[in-house]
């Protein structure tokens, strides 16, 4: 059994809907993550019985459970929208964990709710295992994300343009869901009770040393968009794209979160991009940082109000704030590079090897992850040995490595430590759910998971799923496929 507490449901009524998730029809779990189960303190084997898959998939709920939609606004691809909100996703409640971490109870897929407008309010098959696999990945590879606690089938369709899919539901486990559009739409709104109440909930879950603070209101945004740049420059770190940084899916507590058409590159090309829905490429991945920035200057917006009586003094200490994410970026986004090229301290020109790097790799069409797999692990077939591509780079980066504190085994092994060997590639993603919808087999999903949660591990080089896909291979675009 579990206990929830429901702090979000003690927040001003506005702040959501009450909604229990709609009974379906014969669910069966497909994964359940013991070892996540575990670390937050929850019975694994209760959570695999008949019970607690039934409550996994929305039929019958702990009595300690109060569950809710939460309300949120948000930009769509720039675009203002007052109101959206948990459509297809129910907060079941919160867990408690060891460290005093407070967690997200959420299924996604279990029915419709007060903001589902014209959505069905469920998921199937392919988002639910793609979430899934893909958030456990980042888990792995130190990502802060929302989490994977199971997969659940429904044993119901669920009508998509390509005709009818397998229904499912993920169990998704979060520090937080408040998101810039959550503050969005009670400011849009002007009220001012529910924001303030926001505020305070997101600093003692999330931030509890500004508790005291003497402006909570700016000391919030800094802390937000402090996590937000780390965020986004592990993500570039790694070739994560994610696809949809609306408002409504960049939370506060600088985690990743709504896996949607996000997408790993195979290939390194500064401006990448997958998902089919984005016609302007606003979500490129050389577009990441900015896009942060435009979604924290939104949360700014909202938070002005409490920052200063005196609106022309809010408005510059926001300013403030936003003005620095550039250079809070930056610092991030070095620190990330020099580890992954193995360098121990900043030296002044250390950004412009990396840019070096990465010119060079888009200029021979370099897979992103391999490359640094080769660079981390010297092997006389790279594109680094001599007569290979980049060559020239490698012998400007064993200068800059002779100058470093690093001994050149150090090098090495903290190289390894930040290089990924595996990464969750989209060719292989897509052939799993192909074979999860086609044949009722999820065989291939377990295998690849257990992969993915493994990032650093030698003994996947060379491996199908450390292989870059074929040019016929490639996937191009990603959909929502909501
Ligand atoms: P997303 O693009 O996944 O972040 O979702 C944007 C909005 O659409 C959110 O308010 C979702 O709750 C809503 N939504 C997405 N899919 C569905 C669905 N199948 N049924 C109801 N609402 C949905
Ligand atoms: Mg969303």
């Amino acid at each position: 059994m579990i206990e929830f507490d429901n702090s979000y449901a003690r927040l001003p009524a506005a702040c959501f809907e009450r909604v229990d998730p709609t009974p379906v029809k014969a669910p069966e779990l497909i994964k359940l993550n013991t070892a996540l189960a575990q670390e937050l303190g929850l019975d694994a084997q209760w959570l695999a019985s008949e019970e607690g898959v039934n409550m996994l998939a929305g039929n019958a709920l702990p009595e300690s459970s109060q569950a809710l939609a939460m309300a949120y606004a948000g930009h769509q691809f720039g675009n203002w929208v007052p109101q959206l909100g948990d459509g297809r996703a129910i907060l079941l409640g919160e867990v408690v964990d060891a460290n005093n971490h407070r967690f997200d109870i959420q299924l996604k897929g279990a029915g419709r709710t007060p903001f589902s407008r014209g959505g069905d309010g469920r998921n199937w098959m392919g988002p639910v295992l793609r979430e899934y696999l893909v958030s456990e990945a980042m888990a792995a590879l130190g990502v802060p994300t929302t989490r994977a606690l199971a997969a659940t089938a429904t044993g119901e369709f669920v009508l998509r343009e390509s005709g009818p899919m397998p229904g499912a539901i993920v169990t998704r486990v979060a520090r937080s869901h408040v998101r810039v559009g959550t503050f969005q739409y009670f400011a849009a709104r002007g009220d001012q009770e529910s924001l303030t109440a926001l505020v305070d909930h997101v600093i003692e879950r999330q931030y509890p040393s500004l508790t005291e603070a003497d402006n909570k209101a700016l000391s919030l945004l800094e802390a937000v968009i402090d996590a937000q740049a780390s965020l986004v420059a592990h993500w570039q770190s790694i070739g994560f794209i994610h696809g949809v940084m609306n408002t409504d899916n960049c939370s506060v507590s600088g985690h990743t979160i709504d896996y949607g058409p996000c997408a790993f590159m195979d290939t390194y090309q500064a401006d990448k991009l997958f998902s089919s829905i984005d016609r302007g490429a606003r979500y490129a991945y050389q577009n990441q940082p900015r896009i942060a920035q435009w979604n924290l200057v939104n949360l700014a917006q909202c938070l002005l109000p409490m920052m200063h009586e005196d609106q022309e003094k809010s408005v510059e200490l926001a300013q403030a704030a936003i003005n620095r994410f550039d250079e809070i970026f930056v610092h991030h986004y070095s620190q990330r590079m020099r580890a992954k090229l193995g360098l121990n301290n900043a030296q002044d020109n250390d950004l412009a090897l990396a840019a070096n790097l990465l010119k060079r790799m888009e200029d021979e069409q370099l897979d992103f992850t391999q490359t640094f797999t080769q660079l981390s692990y010297p092997d006389a077939l790279s594109p680094f040995a001599a007569g290979g591509a980049l060559h020239d780079w490698h012998l400007s980066w064993q200068q800059r490595l002779g100058n470093d504190s690093a001994q050149a085994e150090q090098s090495r092994l903290l190289m390894q430590q930040v290089n990924p060997i595996v990464i969750p590639r989209n060719h292989l993603i897509e052939a799993f759910i192909e074979r999860a919808v086609a044949d009722n087999d999820v065989s291939d999903f377990h295998a690849m998971l257990d992969v993915v949660t493994t990032p650093f591990d030698e003994k996947h080089i060379g491996s199908l799923y450390a292989t870059p896909p074929q040019p016929e291979e490639r996937v191009t675009q990603t959909f929502c496929g909501t």
